[in-house]
């Protein structure tokens, strides 16, 4: 819970209004979030210990089997594909189909960035409302969160959606190679789709940074350093001179930045070298900037230092931003009405981090809608300190049912194209 919350707790308390309390007494949706919480708490613990390391088929698979049973007992039709291009594990797809007319997409991850052997070293646990172990935010906390908000709407004998589809992939923390395209042929179907990373406060998330990255090749000439030195054209002095000119290509008011980490060059300590190369990370949210990027680059790496030498710059393309966009925006507003009924305040923010979400965005679209950070409260995400805040478990449940229920019934908010 981020200091803001406190804070606005103890301005309602003193302003006569005790928010958890008569406000869940009044809620049935919120009760049946607070009911569900030993239920989640048990899926939680189950999922966290179990690894599930990208590429790591074997608990992959078991986990798999885990989410494929619940998904079936709460009515969903199941479909198990294997990720493309070779990555190991499933995308599970599970489809429940209403008597409404909005269609949502509920997706996250259940790899982890962690290796075999981490879950029995420190499984599970909690301690003074935090949860440890290997992706207990990031994103088992968000897979839990998934599941267990089905049980709420199936418990409160919720139909109105259109469709409910979920989507949990096995390869997000290695680029989600074999499932973006998933991702993206699912999302064009929605007029919603739920990401379920975790925030690192109460927030949810309306805009993601795209990753790229950044090359630079650079051909000379090598020849004897000591016998004829002047017949080379050193590839490492004209890299250091691109370089250096190459060094401002971020633009800090659109949030794009470009960073230079790693550099090659040079064979052996008494030739010339011929040739040179960097690698750098970009970040970006104005999808306008991978073109600024790439022409600025261009055209700056015409000028040479050392004459006769060729410099080749070039961009690749990773995960696409989720750019701030109104439909976003819309839909956090109304997260934000919901989650003031459990009592706690919710940003909207964007982040530097890259997400899945930026799979499901459509450019130019105004649907899906997307909202990311929708899972659990956590920290120190892809480290052996990562935590979960439980506390924010019924919160966080609340929020992903009433969203559901709510949009389903209205139809005003994020207008149909
Ligand atoms: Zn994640």
């Amino acid at each position: 819970m981020s200091r803001t919350s406190h804070f606005i707790v103890a301005v309602l308390a003193l302003c006569g209004f005790a928010p958890v309390g008569p406000v869940a007494a009044a809620d049935p949706i919120l009760k049946q979030a607070e009911a569900e919480r030993p239920a989640f708490m048990e899926t939680w613990q189950q999922l966290v210990d179990i690894d599930t390391g990208t590429g790591d088929k074997e608990g992959l698979a078991h986990v798999e089997g885990i989410l494929v049973d619940r998904l079936k007992a709460l009515g969903a039709d199941v479909a198990v594909e294997p990720a493309a291009a070779g990555v190991a594990g499933n995308n599970i797809v599970a489809t429940l189909k209403g008597s409404g007319d909005r269609n949502f997409l509920l997706m996250v991850h259940y790899d982890t960035v962690f290796g075999e052997g981490e879950a029995a070293a420190r499984p599970f646990r909690v301690e003074n409302d935090r949860a440890y172990g290997p992706g207990v935010a990031d994103a088992k906390g968000g897979l839990a969160t998934i599941v267990h908000a089905l049980a709420i709407l199936k418990a409160l004998d919720f139909d109105g959606y259109g469709t409910l589809t979920v989507l949990f992939n096995p390869d997000e923390e290695k680029g989600s190679t074999g499932s973006r395209d998933k991702i993206a042929e699912l999302a064009k179907q929605q007029d919603y789709v739920f990401s379920y990373e975790p925030p690192d406060s109460d927030a949810v998330t309306v805009a993601t940074n795209g990753i790229n990255y950044v090359f630079l090749d650079v051909k000379g000439r090598s020849s004897h350093a000591g016998s004829a030195p002047e017949e080379g054209r050193n590839a490492i002095i004209e890299l250091a001179h691109q370089l250096l000119q190459l060094n401002d290509l971020g633009d800090a008011d659109k949030g794009t930045t470009v960073n230079w980490t790693i550099v090659h060059g040079g064979a052996k300590r008494n030739i010339i070298p011929e040739v040179a190369s960097a690698e750098g990370d970009m970040r970006y949210s104005d999808i306008g900037e991978y073109d600024r990027v790439l022409n600025e680059a261009q055209g700056i790496v015409e000028d040479h230092l050392i004459p006769d030498t060729t410099v080749e710059f070039r961009i690749q393309q990773g995960r696409p931003p989720l750019p701030k966009n109104p439909a976003s925006m819309a839909l956090a507003e109304r997260a934000q009405d919901i989650y003031r009924q459990t009592g706690h305040d919710l940003d909207a923010i964007a982040m530097r981090f890259g997400t899945d979400a930026g799979y499901a965005y459509v450019p130019d679209s105004e649907t899906p809608a997307v909202l990311e950070t929708m899972g659990i409260v956590g920290g120190g995400l892809h480290s052996p300190d990562e935590f979960a805040d439980a506390t924010s478990v019924v919160p966080r449940l609340y929020l992903s049912a009433r969203m559901i229920m709510d949009l389903s019934r209205s139809n005003e908010g994020v207008a149909r194209p």
